[in-house]
């Protein structure tokens, strides 16, 4: 089993690299980065200026076999039932998406805050990893597959699986 990060628009390969090696501490399993895609107008939608998670999350298309991939991208997303979504996973496309933007301080008008930033975006990507390998939401607050509605609750959680969720991920 592998996993693959992808761009999905405009994101630092700094951030990127900081990202791999944040979770690949977390899956004992090879991580690479790859070129995502940039074109992101077809998922735009200008009356909510932000982008529909699931058509981004479909243009990633099916991860290979032996892979999950997850798309990292700086922009918003939503679902139409929500205000936006930190994130959304497809277990049958072995695929998930996450968004950055919210998870920076400066979105909420606070300093920068790059420690607290990768390690937000560490959970969530984490977090959507765990639905593609089949888990579902955890009771445990501290655990990664606990469900974020917001921000203080990605904050409460680790960045790891809990010893409940742990082992029904087959690598
Ligand atoms: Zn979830
Ligand atoms: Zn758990």
């Amino acid at each position: 089993m592998k996993i693959t990060l992808k761009p999905v628009g405009d994101v630092a390969d700094g951030t990127m690299e900081k990202l791999k090696d944040r979770v690949g501490s977390v899956f004992h399993c090879p991580i690479e980065t790859k070129t995502g895609f940039g074109d992101l107008a077809q998922a735009y939608d200008p009356e909510r200026n932000q982008y529909d998670s699931s058509k981004l999350l479909a243009s990633l298309g099916k991860a290979e076999r032996e892979e999950r991939a997850v798309g990292v991208a700086a922009v918003d997303l939503y679902v139409p039932r929500l205000h936006f979504v930190f994130g959304e996973a497809d277990i049958d496309l072995g695929t998930a998406i996450v968004s950055l933007c919210r998870l920076r301080q400066d979105y909420y008008g606070l300093d920068p805050d790059e420690a607290l930033f990768l390690e937000r975006a560490t959970k969530e990507i984490v977090h959507e990893l765990g639905h593609t390998f089949g888990l579902e939401h955890c009771p445990n607050n501290k655990c990664v597959m606990h469900f974020s509605n917001s921000l203080a609750d990605t904050d409460v959680k680790e960045a790891h699986f809990c010893d409940k969720c742990r082992p029904k991920i087959i690598l």
